[in-house]
């Protein structure tokens, strides 16, 4: 598998597997078929609900820890952030029954950011975390957070596929040595992007499916993917995008496709960080 090197040394797989809406009874199959197809990086979340079923495949499944790269995310804390903040990770590890975490990302730039992102640097120190990130945190947050703070976040993980690109962020986050990692790749398969005439083409221009060109597509600007699948046949197919490359011509044509704005929310909508704000996990 190809992996890119975070900013502080640790090697990550650029292609995973993403847990996001797969319920708690369904995901140790899902995640046990996804290993057994050779995924190695897992994205989970305390707020998906799923990490024990997350943990149970990753223990029965037999594979060395050292092999595998597992990520959480912390949810929005109640005060005092710093406190409930390392109990979160306790937890989380608790729920994934492991030792340490491969990378920790705070879900929302939401709450006391500052306060869960200080318990974030501790967990890190101490090796509970090999390496701490945020997602969902549009520029001038992620600035701020790392003009303010001693640990530049490893990875900003943030919503892009075809319609929504983020090439300009990218850009800003490579110069602050911060990598991009894309969630809902596909899409979540909005404006019909599995049928995509375009995409379409130039996937039968390498014998490839659309899905594998968009994964390609990502793979190749350097940004980490993690494609949901509860189907082996797809799980397979997300995984096999190692053995062809798109053209610069083609990676044009992509790059036409951006709209330039988000197919979900806009962390910035007051609406959705009143929602997102008032939520709290249970348990
Ligand atoms: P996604 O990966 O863009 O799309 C998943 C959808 O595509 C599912 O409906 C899946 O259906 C379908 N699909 C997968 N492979 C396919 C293929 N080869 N051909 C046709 N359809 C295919 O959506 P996502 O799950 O939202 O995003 C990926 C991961 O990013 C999540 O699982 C989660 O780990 C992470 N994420 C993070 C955030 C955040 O706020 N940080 C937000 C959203 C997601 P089937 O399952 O039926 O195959």
């Amino acid at each position: 598998m190809q992996t890119v090197t975070l900013n502080n040394g640790v090697e990550m797989p650029i292609l995973g597997f993403g847990v996001y809406q797969i319920p708690p009874e369904q995901t140790e199959q899902a995640v046990t078929e996804a290993l057994a197809a050779g995924y190695r990086l897992l994205d989970t979340a305390a707020a998906y609900g799923n990490e024990e079923a997350v943990g149970r495949a990753v223990k029965n499944s037999g594979i060395p820890r050292r092999e595998l790269f597992v990520t959480t995310k912390l949810w929005v804390q109640d005060a005092p952030a710093e406190a409930n903040t390392r109990r979160a990770v306790e937890k989380s590890l608790d729920k994934l029954g492991l030792d340490h975490l491969d990378l920790y990302l705070m879900h929302q730039p939401f709450g006391d950011v500052y306060g869960q992102w200080r318990a974030m640097e501790a967990v890190n120190r101490e090796g509970l975390v090999r390496a701490i990130g945020v997602a969902n945190f549009h520029p001038d947050r992620l600035l701020d957070l790392i003009f303010n703070n001693e640990i530049t976040p490893a990875v900003n993980q943030i919503e892009t596929h075809p319609f929504f690109q983020r090439a300009a962020e990218q850009d800003l986050m490579r110069e602050h040595g911060v990598r991009h990692q894309s969630w809902g790749g596909f899409a979540e398969g909005k404006n019909d992007l599995f049928t995509h005439p375009g995409l379409g083409e130039i996937g039968r221009a390498h014998g490839k499916s659309v899905a594998q060109v968009v994964l390609r597509w990502l793979v190749q600007r350097g940004v980490v993917t993690i494609p949901k699948s509860v189907r082996p046949e797809r799980m397979a197919e997300n995984f096999d995008v190692f053995d062809f490359e798109l053209t610069q011509e083609q990676m044009t044509r992509i790059a036409a496709l951006d709209t330039g704005t988000t197919l979900f929310f806009d962390h910035r909508d007051p609406e959705m960080v009143a929602w997102l704000s008032r939520r709290r996990l249970e348990g």
